[in-house]
């Protein structure tokens, strides 16, 4: 199975993705996460990207598509994906339908976690991740078990991202808004759209999400 998780920055999507990882041995393809590899690499797609993501703009359709044409040439990819992150463009969009056709793969389902703007400004502030094995966390709403330790690594080394700033997050949020949202128009007219609660908790929120993929 192959889904798209669709939602605005901060919604659970890479929370949500990694669960599904953990349950159903799908793979997360986060473009988010290529890009910020690529950046740390000092690759050229990285010295592209760079600005752009830290003004919390969206990286060209040329580069990003780029990037996941690649990774879907990968062996993993028939265990199922879960694209995180993308697309964000109706270019990207029709680019993926290609991509799959060419592919022989189908998309199963556009998953859209719904959450208002002001909790996504609160959950991209509070988010941290592990620096070993990416788990994410968040100042309130997800706290590991013992402080200072990852739950699922033992690590006590953690990150925040450059651009989960408040002032960052306004260009994101309305990015989202301008070009990612027709994607729930583009999806919907092809009978593929499921909407979730995205506001619920963590939980609640994989409960739903199974629902809409079974
Ligand atoms: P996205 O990948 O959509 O940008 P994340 O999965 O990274 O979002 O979640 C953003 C932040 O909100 C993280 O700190 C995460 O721990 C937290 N979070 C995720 N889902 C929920 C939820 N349902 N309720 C409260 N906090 C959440
Ligand atoms: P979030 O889910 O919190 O918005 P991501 O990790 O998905 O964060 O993306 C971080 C940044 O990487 C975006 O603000 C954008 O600059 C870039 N990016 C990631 N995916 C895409 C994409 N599909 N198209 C264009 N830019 C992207
Ligand atoms: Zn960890």
């Amino acid at each position: 199975m192959n889904v798209i998780l669709l939602g605005p920055p901060g919604a659970g999507k890479g929370t949500q993705a990694r669960i599904l990882e953990s349950e159903r041995k799908m793979i997360q393809l986060s473009t988010g996460d290529m890009l910020r590899a690529a950046v740390a690499s000092g690759s050229e797609v990285g010295q592209r990207a760079k600005a752009v993501m830290e003004a919390g703009q969206l990286v060209s359709d040329e580069i990003v598509i780029g990037v996941i044409s690649e990774r879907l040439n990968a062996p993993d990819v028939t265990n199922g994906v879960i694209f995180d992150g993308f697309p964000r463009t109706t270019a990207q969009a029709e680019a993926l339908d290609t991509l799959l056709a060419d592919k022989g793969m189908t998309l199963d389902a556009v998953v859209e976690m719904q959450v208002d703007d002001a909790e996504l400004v609160d959950r991209v502030s509070g988010r941290y991740t592990c620096a070993k094995c990416g788990e994410g966390y968040h100042d309130r709403h997800k706290i590991p078990a013992t402080e200072g330790v990852c739950d699922a690594c033992g690590s006590t080394e953690f990150k925040r991202r450059a651009d989960d700033n408040a002032e960052t997050v306004k260009s994101r949020l309305d990015a989202y808004h301008a070009q990612t949202a027709p994607l729930i128009a583009y999806y919907s007219a092809r009978g593929k759209l499921k909407s979730i609660d995205g506001m619920a908790e963590i939980g609640e929120v994989t409960r739903q999400l199974n629902a809409a993929l079974n």
